[in-house]
């Protein structure tokens, strides 16, 4: 097979999936087997891959038959040829009992009493406090946004947290442990709906809003009293339409610096190109993303997006004389 043959077979992972029982119009749950998906955070891109906001993985259909059947990417690639041009169809994926996500029965649970408790545990532990101090964030902002501390027990492992709420349904809590295994450093409640993180930030009187992906993204923006919301562990693009309607804000895309956030950017310019809306988009400096832009060089970030805002306002006003 030439090389451009075997590319031509990665456009066959949406049918993959698909066969597999996944459907692939919404989020599913993440094939990587080292995640343990709760939450499904896995979706599927036009571009013929598939990403997921819990655990980064990015995968085209190479990486999705090696994931979900368990063999590298060589023997992935001789099946995908096997599958697609021998006319040999894939077997349908049975997901294991352990897999099958339990419905959620009732309405989602009420924190709104816990994260009182949380945010006091919060204002007494210094632990939590530097871990906020460490990744840029102000103790005021932590303030202004709830931010709590709670230790969460999983069988015997002990989860000593930051938590951010984001609806009184739902939180982003964050290992405080740095030599956390990766597997748990994050938690989110089991089938807590993923909010655009500090919504408001679209509906006031703020001519801008930036939007980043993660909420510590949109606390360190915040810190520097710069107006933004972060679209959730998810990239809730959907939910985002659906917020937005004042045409008059400049939505400024600060999305990571990765595959995933540049698909992102490209997919909301698109959609803001289409419906009129006005954007600008700012690069974080070159970092990763906001956070890490903030802890890295905070003079320059805040400089970078202050300077941005400032020209904008300058804009803003020669329209506003004009009139
Ligand atoms: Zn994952």
């Amino acid at each position: 097979m030439t090389k451009t043959e075997i590319e031509d077979l990665k456009t066959n992972l949406q049918s993959y999936l698909e066969s597999h029982g996944i459907d692939t119009n919404k989020l599913f749950r993440c094939v990587n087997p080292d995640h343990t998906d709760n939450n499904p955070s896995m979706e599927y891109f036009k571009d013929h891959k598939v990403y997921c906001y819990g655990c980064r993985a990015c995968y085209d259909l190479f990486g999705v038959i090696s994931a979900m059947e368990n063999v590298d990417r060589s023997e992935a690639v001789k099946r995908a040829i096997n599958y697609y041009t021998n006319g040999y169809m894939p077997k349908i994926y049975k997901p294991k009992p352990k897999d099958i996500r339990k419905e959620e029965n009732g309405t989602p649970k009420d924190y709104t009493k816990a994260y009182e408790v949380w945010k006091k545990n919060f204002s007494k532990n210094d632990i939590a406090k530097n871990y906020l101090i460490n990744r840029g964030i102000d103790l005021q902002t932590a303030e202004r946004f709830n931010v709590g501390y709670n230790t969460f027990k999983f069988g015997d492992v002990e989860f000593n947290a930051v938590i951010i709420p984001s609806s009184k349904n739902c939180f982003t809590a964050r290992n405080v442990d740095l030599n956390c295994n990766s597997k748990n450093r994050h938690y989110r409640p089991t089938g807590c709906q993923s909010e655009i993180f500090n919504v408001s930030a679209l509906k006031n009187d703020t001519p801008y809003c930036v939007i980043t992906e993660g909420e510590f993204d949109c606390l360190s923006f915040e810190t520097l009293g710069v107006n933004a919301i972060a679209l959730g562990g998810i990239y809730n693009i959907s939910k985002l339409k659906d917020a937005e309607k004042d045409k008059n804000k400049t939505l400024i895309l600060a999305l990571d610096n990765d595959e995933r956030g540049k698909m992102t950017t490209e997919e909301l310019i698109a959609y803001f190109k289409e419906n009129n809306f006005k954007y600008l988009v700012f690069d974080n400096c070159g970092f990763k993303d906001a956070n890490q832009a903030l802890v890295e060089d905070k003079e320059r970030f805040e400089n970078s997006i202050k300077e941005l805002i400032q020209q904008l306002n300058k804009k803003l006003k020669t329209q506003e004389n004009e009139m």
